[in-house]
């Protein structure tokens, strides 16, 4: 039995006490989503704070992105996986499309990414997904099978259990287009067959693949609905508490 998962990606939004006020708004509306696991990725500078105010609750913080090196040194600009963990971060984005798209971030970088999550006691969301042009020229798996087997290259079965999988094709991220829950269906299924090939079938099997893609209140239920879909990712619908928390809540009163 798989738990779900529901993340919001607050990106480069919201400042240190407007990502307190949004937290806290959104604590009681979800305090009691035993269903999944609820968890939060606001900005590096509001990770500690917020953290805090929610410490106690069962709302988990994320890092929105760690760096490749697992050890502090003298690489300006960068927060290992360690310090985001010391913050009281239990889980880290990794291998965003935004970050693989504006910041070039190859397979190779998002699998040290994952290694150094992993080695620091967090729980890599490994982002995967192709792009409009990729889809259309019927490359889509091709894709995301070597984004899958690139970021976890040298993973154990026993390091899957902090691994978590957001399948987000980059033409429905902040578009408003949604993949249809069976176009969504048709790639986990394809996901958990990549676990299946490349790990084993129990692996494959608990392994938790999220969807990411315009996410809403409104289409949550459609893509739940799904054999494969255990959960969300969400950017823009996560910045306000009580859409959020509607996602979190959806199908119960
Ligand atoms: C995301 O940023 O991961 C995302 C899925 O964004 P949105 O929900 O806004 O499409």
């Amino acid at each position: 039995m798989r738990k779900p998962v529901i993340a919001g990606n607050w990106k480069m939004y919201k400042t240190v006490s407007e990502s307190v006020d949004t937290a806290l708004a959104l604590k009681p509306l979800v305090a009691n989503a035993n269903h999944c696991d609820v968890i939060i990725a606001p900005v590096f500078t509001a990770l500690k704070t917020v953290a805090d105010r929610l410490e106690g609750s069962n709302v988990h913080v994320a890092g929105q992105n760690c760096s490749t090196e697992v050890e502090e040194g003298a690489h300006t600009g960068e927060v290992t996986a360690a310090m985001l963990r010391d913050v009281g971060a239990s889980h880290v984005i990794v291998g965003h499309s935004e970050r693989r798209q504006f910041y070039f971030e190859t397979d190779s970088m998002v699998n040290k990414k994952c290694q150094a999550a992993i080695t620091a006691g967090l729980i890599a969301i490994l982002c995967v997904g192709e792009s409009l042009e990729q889809r259309e020229q019927g490359t889509a798996e091709r894709v995301v099978s070597g984004q899958l087997t690139g970021g976890l290259s040298g993973l154990t079965v026993s390091d899957l259990d902090r691994i978590i999988v957001a399948y987000e094709p980059v033409w429905a991220i902040g578009t408003g287009r949604t993949a249809t829950p069976e176009q969504a269906q048709e790639m986990h299924a394809f996901i958990r067959r990549v676990f299946a090939d490349g790990y084993t079938k129990t692996a494959a099997g608990a392994m938790r693949i999220l969807y990411g893609g315009s996410v809403k209140p409104d289409n949550i239920a459609g893509l739940m609905s799904q054999t494969d879909i255990d959960g969300a990712l969400v950017g823009g619908a996560s910045l306000k508490a009580d859409s959020f928390a509607q996602i979190v809540n959806f199908g119960r009163t």
